[in-house]
């Protein structure tokens, strides 16, 4: 595997293995064990998804050592502020049964995320969180957060896809030192994406997959990519996307995809804020 070096000094591997949308235990904790075996080493998961005691059984049935792992999760926005983030930090590590976490981000750029962060500086200082972060936090609340406070977020994760490329979010993170992350790189399928005739011809010159072809770009444009999936096939496949080099042309080919715009839901919609205020509460 290789890594991208963070803000703090610690690593984070290019790729990375999500398990949003497995609700079933049994195959959250398998997909775990299958990616593990793969070889990926980041496991992306999230207080909201449900699954953190089945990650943690697929982490611990999967033989590799703790400390070879890159286990993340995230703070729901029900439990942001200082006392609720505490709280939810300890309850997602019990699930997970570990006793470090090597990456925490706060989830949404809504709520009292100014308390959150004191929280999370306290816990990284404490050693308990190696790094920590946000996502789906646009520019201008990254620097926000980042002037009042001490530790600058050493990620944040947001969609980026072919159809959703955030080239302005991307240039803004790489010139403040913060590590983008890719959720959603396939855009969850959507526009047919893996039938795309310029994807497919550019694998076709890699003898590579559309779905390699889109990992390599982000990683390309200096992106961890978090690929999920719960066919072992398909885990491998996009595994195996950091052995080839898209060209210049190839890139600029890519960008003319963009179609600007998130293919779920934009985060600055007051609708869209109202409905996330509204959803799960972090489960003791
Ligand atoms: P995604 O990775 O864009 O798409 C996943 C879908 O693509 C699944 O339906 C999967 O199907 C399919 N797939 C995967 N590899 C494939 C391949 N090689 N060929 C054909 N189909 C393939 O979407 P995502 O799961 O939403 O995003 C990835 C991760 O990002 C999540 O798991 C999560 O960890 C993170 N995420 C974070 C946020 C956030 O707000 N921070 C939001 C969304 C996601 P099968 O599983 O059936 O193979």
């Amino acid at each position: 595997m290789e890594f991208n070096t963070l803000n703090d000094g610690n690593r984070i591997p290019k790729l990375g293995f999500g398990v949003f949308q497995i609700p079933d235990p049994e195959v959250a904790s398998q997909s775990v064990v299958d990616a593990i075996e793969t070889g990926y080493r980041l496991i992306d998961t999230a207080a909201s998804y449900g699954n953190e005691e089945a990650v943690g059984e697929g982490i611990r049935n999967s033989g590799v050592a703790r400390g070879d792992l890159f286990v993340t999760t995230k703070l729901w926005v029900s439990d942001t502020g200082y006392d609720a983030t505490r709280k939810a930090f300890e309850t997602s590590l019990r699930k997970l049964g570990l006793d470090y976490l090597d990456l925490y981000l706060i989830h949404q750029p809504y709520g009292d995320v100014y308390g959150s962060w004191r929280a999370m500086e306290e816990l990284q200082r404490e050693g308990k969180v190696k790094s920590i972060g946000v996502s789906n936090f646009q520019p201008d609340r990254i620097m926000d957060l980042k002037l009042f406070n001490d530790v600058t977020p050493a990620v944040n994760q947001i969609e980026i896809n072919p159809w959703n490329q955030q080239k302005e979010s991307v240039d803004f993170l790489r010139e403040n030192n913060i590590q983008s992350e890719a959720w959603a790189p396939f855009a969850e399928g959507q526009h047919d994406i893996f039938n795309n005739d310029l994807l497919t011809s550019i694998g076709k010159a890699h003898d590579k997959s559309v779905g390699q072809v889109i990992l390599r770009w982000l990683t390309q444009r200096g992106a961890v990519a978090l690929a999920k999936s719960t066919h072992r096939n398909r885990m491998e496949e996009n595994f195996n996307s950091l052995d080839f080099t898209l060209t210049q042309e190839e890139m600029d080919q890519i960008a003319s995809l963009d179609k600007k715009e998130s293919q779920f839901f934009d985060h600055r919609d007051p609708a869209a804020v109202e409905r996330i205020h509204g959803l799960v509460r972090h489960v003791d």
